[in-house]
């Protein structure tokens, strides 16, 4: 879908929740709707307007006019010493309600208000969360481009030696696995060995990984401008004991049964039903302390949320995350993650390395 298309299905969506207008900052959802990324996001306003019967126009910085002349919208720019906000107060309506983009500093919503105190303003994501959630052909492309880098990254870290060497040492060896796969961001590389592995959002600390740990890796970043993130549990060692090997089938049933539950029309809250069930019939569903998934596209975290309460239902293009997990305070964990796909008949995987139990050494 052409820029352009983007904005107008954006503003009609804006449109059925009765908003005046979308305001568009710097992040992502500027980048999903123009394309532009500024060089340097600083205090200087930069803001796309969007509003029934105008053209699509951005008030952006003088000195900025020329890098921004790519985006295909009207340009108004405004001049150091004068007020950024008399100039937006043109491109508004004096009194209307206004979606805004997550990402807008609270400084220039307060400099709007100011200037046009009879405007209301919504947060962007809770008036049309769905924005962003639905991919096109080259958005999901990316996305399989971004997975397929992080699953050679998944299968090159099964060599390294996690014995005897602290998590941010193989945290490291991830990052410099995703760069080197074509990764332009790394943001995130858990490593969670032993009892760390029951805290999910652990990142990787001075712990020396030992024979006999479970390690939990997590890792992502943004590749072609789009997410990866996956997560796989290893053990290093020959044998893991039983109760490892239990757990672990526990969550790669729970995984696989979500997955087989995507299809057009199913609430997102199913999703994460369908795994909790899993692992709640299996006894364990006390230590399943997170929603089951996230969505993924521009950014590693965003709508729509796979999570008890979220009635949305699925949509061919929609991508996200299904990664169930079981923690075990002072133990240990096991989290699985694929980034699948909704598709017309079900879903795909962006994510395909083994879920069976790997060895490390
Ligand atoms: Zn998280
Ligand atoms: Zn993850
Ligand atoms: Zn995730």
């Amino acid at each position: 879908m052409s820029f352009t298309d983007r904005m107008a299905q954006a503003l009609r969506h804006a449109r059925d929740k009765n908003l005046t207008g979308l305001l568009i900052a710097p992040g992502p959802d500027l980048v999903y709707l123009t394309g532009y990324r500024p060089v340097a996001i600083t205090e200087r306003l930069t803001l796309l307007v969007l509003s029934a019967g105008h053209e699509p126009t951005m008030i952006v910085p003088r000195l900025e006019r020329p890098d921004a002349e790519k985006a295909p919208v009207k340009l108004v720019d405004w001049a150091d010493g004068t007020s950024p906000y008399e100039a937006a107060a043109r491109l508004f309506n004096r009194v209307g309600t206004y979606g805004i983009s997550d990402s807008a500093w609270a400084m220039h919503l307060l400099g709007l208000q100011e200037e046009l105190p009879d405007t209301l303003y919504v947060s962007l994501t809770k008036a049309l969360p769905m924005l962003r959630a639905v991919k096109d052909a080259d958005e999901l492309e990316r996305l399989a481009a971004a997975g397929a880098a992080a699953d050679q990254a998944y299968e090159e870290i099964l060599k390294v030696r996690f014995s005897g060497r602290r998590e941010t040492e193989v945290a490291a060896d991830l990052a410099a696995l995703l760069t080197e796969y074509g990764h332009s961001q790394v943001d995130f590389t858990v490593v969670g060995s032993g009892p760390n592995g029951a805290n999910p959002h652990h990142e990787a600390g001075e712990r020396t990984i030992a024979e006999g740990d479970t390690v939990v890796l997590d890792f992502g970043g943004l590749k072609g401008g789009y997410g990866s993130d996956t997560t796989r549990t290893v053990y290093v060692g020959d044998n893991p004991p039983d109760e490892v090997r239990e757990v672990h089938d526990i969550v790669r049933q729970a995984q696989q049964a979500a997955f087989e539950a995507v299809r057009p029309g199913v609430a997102c809250q199913e999703i994460d039903r369908v795994a909790r069930r899993v692992i709640t019939d299996a006894g364990y569903g006390e230590y399943f302390i997170h929603r089951v998934g996230h969505g993924i596209g521009l950014t590693t975290h965003e709508p729509p949320y796979m999570v008890e309460g979220e009635t949305q239902e699925l949509v061919p293009g929609m991508c996200f995350s299904i990664e169930p997990g079981i923690y075990l305070p002072g133990r240990f964990g096991v989290r699985i993650e694929d980034i699948v796909t909704v598709t017309e008949d079900g879903g795909r995987r962006f994510n395909n390395t083994p879920h069976e139990l790997r060895t490390v050494n």
